[in-house]
């Protein structure tokens, strides 16, 4: 990538990706690597939502009615995110904290419970993996759950990273 511009003529380059979040910087990542002289303005890069963020990589978890297409593009992105930690691992030398613990989303009330087995059924009509437990299930795998926990979705093949 381009060293930082500071003042003068602004710098010559093949891209100029404006905002410097998780995808601005991972976009300017891809085009230098291609070779492509690249610049990245953001007055405070790195920053963004990803400092926030809770990391879930949760395709099967975070479907919605009507987004069919949609999930075949997360789950394919889904596929490609533990080549893509490693690589980035690899480069930085700083562990991206990926981790392939699944999902677990809990219902607290009866509306909760409602939704999540709506959903469940969502999964089960898309051809996806998702497991329906009960408040003790779900307590036995997260025993600091609160008691009344009503019933929980289990996806296993959900990940999660630290994105900051
Ligand atoms: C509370 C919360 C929880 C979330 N949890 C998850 C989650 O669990 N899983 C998940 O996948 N996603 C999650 N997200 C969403 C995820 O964080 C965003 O989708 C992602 O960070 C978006 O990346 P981005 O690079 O587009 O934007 P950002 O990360 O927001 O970066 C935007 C960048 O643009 C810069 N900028 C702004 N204005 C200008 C300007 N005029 N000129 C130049 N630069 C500018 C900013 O300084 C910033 O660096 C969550 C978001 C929030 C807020």
């Amino acid at each position: 990538m381009s060293p930082t511009h500071t003042s003068g003529t602004p710098p010559t380059s093949d891209v100029v990706v404006v905002g410097g979040g998780i995808i601005g910087l991972v976009t300017a990542w891809r085009a230098a690597q291609r070779g492509l002289t690249t610049t990245v303005v953001d007055p405070e890069p790195g920053g963004g939502a990803a400092q926030v963020a809770a990391g879930m990589l949760a395709a099967v978890t975070e479907l919605h009615h009507g987004e069919q297409t949609l999930l075949g593009l997360n789950l394919a992105s889904a596929r490609r995110y533990p080549d893509f930690a490693a690589e980035l691992t690899e480069l930085t030398g700083r562990d991206l904290g990926h981790r392939r613990c699944g999902t677990l989303a809990v219902a607290l009330d009866a509306d909760d419970r409602a939704h999540l087995r709506e959903l469940h059924a969502l999964h089960e009509r898309s051809g996806l993996e998702s497991q329906w437990l009960t408040g003790r299930e779900c307590r036995r795998l997260e025993p600091l759950l609160a008691p009344g926990v009503r019933g929980g979705l289990r996806v296993d093949g959900d990940h999660a990273i630290d994105p900051r």
